[in-house]
């Protein structure tokens, strides 16, 4: 749905398939879609499942989206992204991005440290991995927004699988549906974003920037920029 398409050949594969960039993200939502709706949960919010094309470009899908929402742009209260999770290892540590910036990093601590996994802090915050997926054009219309994947501590066998990946595979030929994947952290991230939408829908409060959190200079500029849109 949104990777690279067709490019430079290797190992004589010239497509770019993405199976875990981002297609891991996509397969969680419809499975989340499917579950929610199979189980017939009635939320008090309702929830949005929306699959953009064009991150790799610039994040144009959801730059779209944002300027021409399907729903009115004010009754969107969060952003939960699912790109690529990379459950190439157990989950038992979740990596998140956002987690200081706004009460969905509680909220979503409440959701998984009940599951056994332990939340991390972005351990590398030096790439600026917030604003680089397509949670960015939610944040800059002033929609707390929080993105998690599978993660590591630093300097363990898990950290070294990922890093391999991350060299071997990352926007590669081989990010294909061949590679190992573990299925059993797979299937368990699924019920964690099923968990924390059900809970953000569910919430009395609409998620809330922290005061001092960069992004929260976002939500009056969008406002006031409204009208104008
Ligand atoms: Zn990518």
């Amino acid at each position: 749905m949104d990777h690279l398409g067709v490019g430079e050949p290797i190992n004589g594969d010239h497509i770019y398939n993405g199976a875990m960039d981002n297609a891991s993200g996509v397969a969680t939502m419809l499975d989340t879609a499917a579950t929610l709706h199979e189980s017939g949960t009635k939320l008090r919010r309702s929830i949005l499942f929306l699959i953009v094309t064009g991150e790799e470009k610039g994040l144009l899908g959801s730059r779209y989206f944002v300027a021409h929402p399907t729903v009115p742009r004010s009754s969107i209260v969060g952003d939960l992204n699912v790109d690529m999770f990379l459950p190439v290892i157990p989950l038992k540590i979740l990596t998140v991005l956002g987690l200081k910036d706004s009460d969905l990093g509680p909220l979503l601590r409440s959701v998984a440290e009940p599951m056994g996994i332990e939340i991390q802090d972005d351990p590398e915050p030096e790439r600026n991995l917030f604003i680089r997926s397509d949670q960015y054009n939610f944040i800059k219309a002033g929609v707390p927004s929080i993105y998690f994947k599978v993660g590591a501590r630093a300097g363990t066998p898990e950290a070294a699988t990922e890093k391999r990946w991350l060299t071997e595979h990352y926007h590669a030929p081989s990010d294909d549906t061949k590679q190992p994947v573990d299925l059993a952290a797979a299937a368990k991230y699924d019920e964690l974003v099923l968990h924390l939408a059900e809970a953000m829908a569910d919430r009395d409060e609409r998620p809330q920037w922290n005061q001092d959190s960069f992004f929260r200079r976002y939500v009056k500029r969008s406002s006031a920029a409204h009208g104008r849109m």
